[in-house]
């Protein structure tokens, strides 16, 4: 059993059929990629695992638990964090300001996440940004605006933002699109430390095979929003079906 198990997962909007019979089993502590061409359905899955979309058939469950019929809200309670493909962070306010928002919304009662429970005076959630800043190697950009950073700094502290909350998931839907070849390797780096420091599963939606094949233990090719193949990175390499799917890109 995976920490995330996606059975029969289907999803129409009106004429479109966007995902049909998705299976998908996430083991604990790994890095699963879900690759696929443009259009074959990856945004819609992610967001049928967060409560933004609820899908037609099938079920989704978190560490045995149903996410179905949750808000996102509850879902991310229950410890999934996502990572969207625009950057969501508020770009007038520093970047110290921005770690601070996350941590201080997990403080009040009515939004409390049970991982930063412990963090409650003014004082500690200062301390704790800080080392949040420092886990991310930005201690030294604290001062600076958000809206001036490189588009790979700005990921960065919106990563750092979402493991504040101590998630056991993280879910990045393309996180270096976008990116110039510097940022994205930065953010393989990164992403690579986090695996290694915590306790944590990462599933990541990426189009770039650079990043899917340095990072990800395993794979899953959607297609026409079905899973063609899943299976370990070396074996997708050379895979025929996996080829014919992506051309005509
Ligand atoms: P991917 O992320 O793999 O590029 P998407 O999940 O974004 O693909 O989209 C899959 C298909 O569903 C596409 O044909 C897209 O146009 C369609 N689609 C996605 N979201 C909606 C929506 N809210 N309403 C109608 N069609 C949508
Ligand atoms: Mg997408």
């Amino acid at each position: 059993m995976g920490i995330l198990e996606v059975k029969n997962v289907g999803k129409r909007f009106g004429g479109l059929q966007a995902l049909s019979e998705v299976n998908l089993s996430v083991a604990e502590n790994s890095v699963h990629a879900i690759i696929g061409p443009n259009g074959a359905g990856k945004s819609t899955l992610l967001n049928c695992l967060v409560g933004k979309l609820i899908p037609d058939t099938g079920s989704v469950m978190f560490d045995g638990q149903s996410v179905l019929g949750r808000s996102p809200f509850e879902i991310n309670q229950m410890g999934i964090s996502r990572v969207f493909q625009t950057p969501e962070i508020f770009g007038d306010l520093t970047v110290m300001e921005n770690m601070m928002i996350p941590i201080f919304a997990s403080r009040d009662g009515s939004f409390r996440m049970h991982a930063v429970e412990s963090v409650v005076s003014e004082s500690e959630v200062v301390d704790y940004a800080e080392q949040m800043l420092e886990d991310m190697n930005m201690a030294d950009k604290r001062h600076m605006h958000a809206a001036a950073m490189s588009r790979g700094d700005k990921r960065r502290l919106e990563i750092g933002m979402c493991l504040s909350q101590k998630p056991r998931l993280l879910l990045l839907d393309e996180p270096t699109a976008g990116m110039a070849r510097a940022d994205t390797n930065n953010t393989i780096d990164l992403l690579k430390q986090i695996k290694e420091d915590r306790d944590i599963t990462i599933a990541i939606i990426e189009h770039d095979m650079h990043v899917v094949f340095s990072l990800a233990e395993r794979i899953t090719v959607l297609a026409q929003g079905t899973p063609l193949v899943e299976d370990a990175p070396e074996n997708i390499k050379g895979n025929p079906k996996v080829r014919e799917a992506y051309l005509g890109e």
